[in-house]
């Protein structure tokens, strides 16, 4: 899955949400959030997004905050 972090808060572009073929990005409260379930890591949010704030998962340790996050406030929908 690929993962939406930091950088996203505050920021007002929806270029992501625009592009994603399976629609599954959410509102968190300040930020934008993909459904880690949902996702099919086609990857192509990650060149789309201006702030730099969406990565892969590719087993990163420091990225687990940003996750669950990103599950907790997908699966309020
Ligand atoms: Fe959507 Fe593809 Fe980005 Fe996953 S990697 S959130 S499926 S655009």
């Amino acid at each position: 899955t690929y993962v939406v972090t930091e950088n996203c808060i505050a920021c007002k572009h929806m270029d992501c949400v625009e592009v994603c073929p399976v629609d599954c990005f959410y509102e968190g409260e300040n930020f934008l959030v993909i459904h880690p379930d949902e996702c099919i890591d086609c990857g192509v949010c990650e060149p789309e997004c201006p702030a730099d704030a969406i990565v892969p998962d590719i087993g990163d340790p420091n990225l687990g905050f940003w996750l669950e996050i990103n599950r907790k406030y997908a699966e309020l929908w």
